[in-house]
């Protein structure tokens, strides 16, 4: 059987010597072909070439390490994807140009690289100091380069990490960024994911409160830059965190705390897709009934820098019904501070200290403030008998406690006045910086103001023009913008309320009934129509009404039989007494109440 063999291979012989020397005559005709790169792609790995003259295409061979080579397939092109790999395995590879009937020589050598899959679950979370970026860990991988795209950005590398988790510590808040990764093993790559994962840096909410109120647990937070709304967690003691809510505002109260058990709150920002991360340990309290603790100390009267600070204290408690902001900018560039209260659809106006001296005002309208709200904080959210809640989902209050800011000044703190005014004692100044009464220089009657007072003086000067003072101009601004209901201005002495005058009376009738409602409450008595053109001509309510066709009162507290210089310090330190608080404090509620449901 041994010998058949032998012969057949005797006669084969001769017909490979003829293939090997038709080989080696075409070998100098086609080149070798140079492999010019080797890299990763998304589906495998990409070698590329110089194109060999002559050739029609060429045969692509691969070996793993240890193995021999083995034929793939033959392109055209000078490219080849070998889709067919395995990660963490070294590939090497070589070419034959071919032309049809021969073909070229190869490098031994061949190229190699090491199969790297794309990194991938991506994932990116806020923390508390940063963006926490993680990827599906790559067994074949040494490290992986980290590249980051922020909003308006080239992708730039960032770092080369070890293990699949990379920190960014650099994200700015409220930027959008993509991050993505190529894993790497010594001089080899993968290619990167350009899909990676996309998040915007969303800070914690910070410096949490919890205050209690007789209805529920307050939490307020710090906003955060981007986001639209923020989630409420809660935890009592041995629970986890669970979800409350989400809200729109940096406030939530809530009403499910049941009383005497200690609660644990913390916030998330969001902007609807993402998430910030918790706000540390969040903020502790335990639910019990409040003591009402007043910010406004009625024994000293106000500067203009504590007005400020207060109204800034009392806004902070009650964001939720209260917003601070501005009615515009005094004579001498004082901004006119000015809060509003309520959230309804209907508007309504109140303001004090028009006239400098009567500055005890200014307290009485902090007062109201301070008290109307924590009412509406309490079970019945009643003030005496009025429903506050029901008035502030109603209404919206707009709330100047100092109309004249420089006027305050010029009384409290010694600020000298314009030098036109003629001026003889400051503790009775009634006017602005330049010496005009604001409450004569409103465009009603304005030219019948015939009071004898022709120059910037301490009181009654109407101005050179009506409506020429930036206070002013400040209110009618507000009132042209709102549409009040009503509006009241608050003033000393009398003990009164004007609601009407002689300069048109067609809707009289209708002002006295809501005056009487107010005076009913308040204990006030209501004076006759004003008939003189020089008391009610340039009067804020007065112009108020007539422009309006709408209620607008002068509420003067106080006894008439209290000194000249109604604001002494006296009067400060018998402030309910002197005011009537008890009953005086109604003049807003009550005004609310009358105009209810009109
Ligand atoms: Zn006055």
């Amino acid at each position: 059987m041994k010998k058949p063999i032998a012969l057949l291979i005797s006669i084969i012989l001769p017909a490979a010597l003829a293939v090997s020397i038709s080989v080696t005559i075409f070998a100098a005709y086609l080149k070798t072909p140079v492999i010019t790169s080797i890299a990763n792609q998304t589906e495998g790995i990409k070698i590329n070439w110089d194109e060999v003259y002559g050739a029609t295409g060429y045969r692509v061979y691969r070996r793993c390490k240890g193995e021999k080579w083995s034929y793939l397939e033959t392109v055209t092109e000078t490219e080849y994807l070998d889709r067919n790999t395995e990660n963490g395995i070294y590939y090497i590879y070589t070419l034959r140009a071919t032309d049809g009937k021969t073909r070229g020589d190869y490098d031994r050598n061949g190229k190699s690289t090491k199969r790297l899959v794309n990194p991938d679950s991506f994932k990116a979370v806020n923390k508390t100091d940063g963006i926490e970026v993680t990827w599906s860990k790559n067994p074949g991988a040494t490290g992986y380069r980290v590249y980051r795209r922020g909003a308006g950005e080239k992708l730039s590398y960032l770092k080369t990490v070890k293990e699949p988790y990379y920190f960014d510590k650099t994200a700015v808040s409220g930027k959008t960024y993509r991050y993505t990764a190529r894993a790497v093993c010594g001089s080899h790559i993968s290619y990167y994911s350009s899909e990676g994962v996309v998040t915007k840096r969303l800070l914690n909410p910070s410096s949490i409160k919890t205050a209690n109120r007789a209805n529920g647990v307050f939490v307020t937070w710090g906003g955060v830059k981007s986001a639209t709304a923020y989630r409420v967690y809660r935890r009592g003691a041995g629970e986890k965190w669970s979800y409350l809510t989400t809200v729109k505002n940096k406030y939530y109260l809530d009403k499910t705390a049941k009383k005497n058990t200690v609660y644990r709150y913390t916030i998330r920002a969001t902007n609807g897709k993402i998430y910030s991360y918790f706000y540390s340990d969040g903020s502790v309290i335990r639910f019990k009934a409040p003591v009402f603790k007043g910010i406004i100390n009625t024994t000293y009267a106000e500067s203009y820098s504590s007005l400020n600070s207060n109204l800034k204290k009392i806004v902070a408690l009650y964001p939720d019904m209260l917003k601070l902001t501005s009615a515009g900018t005094s004579e001498a560039g004082k901004d006119i501070p000015m809060v509003t209260m309520g959230h309804g659809e209907k508007n309504a106006l109140i303001v004090g200290a028009i006239h400098a001296r009567e500055h005890i005002t200014t307290k009485y309208i902090l007062r109201c403030i301070e008290d109307y709200c924590f009412a509406a904080t309490t079970a019945s959210g009643k003030i005496g008998n009025y429903n506050i809640n029901k008035y502030l989902d109603e209404y919206t209050i707009y709330i100047i406690p100092c109309t004249n800011p420089d006027g305050l000044e010029i009384v409290r703190s010694r600020l000298t006045p314009h030098s036109s005014v003629n001026v003889k004692d400051l503790s009775e100044y009634k006017a602005n910086y330049n010496g005009v009464d604001l409450n004569r220089n409103f465009p009603l009657a304005w030219n019948k103001i015939n009071n004898g007072v022709t120059r910037p003086s301490e009181y009654y000067f109407k101005g050179y023009a009506s409506g020429d003072q930036s206070e002013t101009q400040a209110l009618m601004t507000l009132c042209e913008n709102n549409s009040f209901e009503f509006m009241l201005s608050i003033h000393i002495k009398g003990n009164c309320l004007y609601w009407g005058d002689t300069y048109n009376t067609k809707y009289n009738a209708r002002y006295k009934a809501f005056a009487t409602d107010i005076a009913n409450a308040c204990g006030f008595y209501m004076t006759k129509p004003t008939t003189n053109a020089s008391s009610y001509g340039g009067g804020f309510e007065n112009w108020f009404r007539h422009t309006y066709n709408r209620p607008g009162v002068c509420v003067e507290l106080s006894d008439s039989s209290n000194t000249v210089k109604p604001c002494n310090n006296s009067n400060y330190t018998d402030f309910n007494g002197f005011v009537n608080y008890k009953y005086s404090k109604y003049a807003l509620a009550a005004a609310l109440e009358s105009k209810s449901g009109d």
